[in-house]
């Protein structure tokens, strides 16, 4: 199969599988998960319109959430230093609550096509190939900034929502 076919075989096999579902990932700056349902309902979402990555989108319950489809998080702080109903606080920086994974049957290395798209952007480098092929993420290392995410041509890279520990050297 070429490599344009494999691709369209890819995508079109991922969009039937229905991976769409919504996941609500929050800005990495939080300790009491309760206050964006009571403090956010009265703001304008500064966090949102100063995020230089634009990354942060207002759901419709006026929540922020982030979508990294394009890009993805610098952990820069601007978000937390925004918030003015501290729902967001620099002291709480936390690693964001998102696994990131890659999905072996839709990703082109696992099938034998050479490709090191979602390595260049990853900062940590930690997403580690055998023998040039078969990549995976180094949980260990990995940030969960998300900037791999938007690289990959099969759209490989899922987010999974999962709790992180709190982390000093981010
Ligand atoms: S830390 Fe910076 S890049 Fe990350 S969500 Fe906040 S403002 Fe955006
Ligand atoms: S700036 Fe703070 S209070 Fe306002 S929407 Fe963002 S997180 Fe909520
Ligand atoms: S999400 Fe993880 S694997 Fe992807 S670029 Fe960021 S640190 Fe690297």
């Amino acid at each position: 199969m070429e490599r344009r076919e494999l691709f369209s075989f890819l995508s079109s096999s991922l969009k039937g599988a229905g991976n769409e579902k919504e996941i609500i990932i929050r800005p990495p700056y939080y300790s009491d998960i309760t206050a964006f349902d009571t403090e956010c309902q009265n703001c304008d979402g500064k966090c949102a319109t100063l995020c230089q990555e634009q990354i942060i989108i207002i759901g419709e319950d006026k929540t922020p959430r982030l979508n990294m489809k394009e890009s993805g998080c610098t952990y820069c702080d601007d978000c937390a230093i925004a918030c003015k109903p501290n729902v967001l606080r620099v002291e709480d920086k936390q690693l964001i609550d998102a696994g990131i994974r890659i999905n072996e049957s839709t990703c082109m290395s696992w099938q034998g096509i050479m490709c090191f798209s979602c390595k260049d952007p990853c900062l940590e480098d930690a997403i580690e190939f055998k023998a040039m092929f078969m990549p995976t993420i180094n949980q260990e290392k990995c940030t969960s900034c998300g900037f791999c995410i938007s690289r990959c041509p099969s759209y490989a890279i899922d987010i999974i929502q999962i709790k992180k520990e709190h982390k000093d050297d981010i």
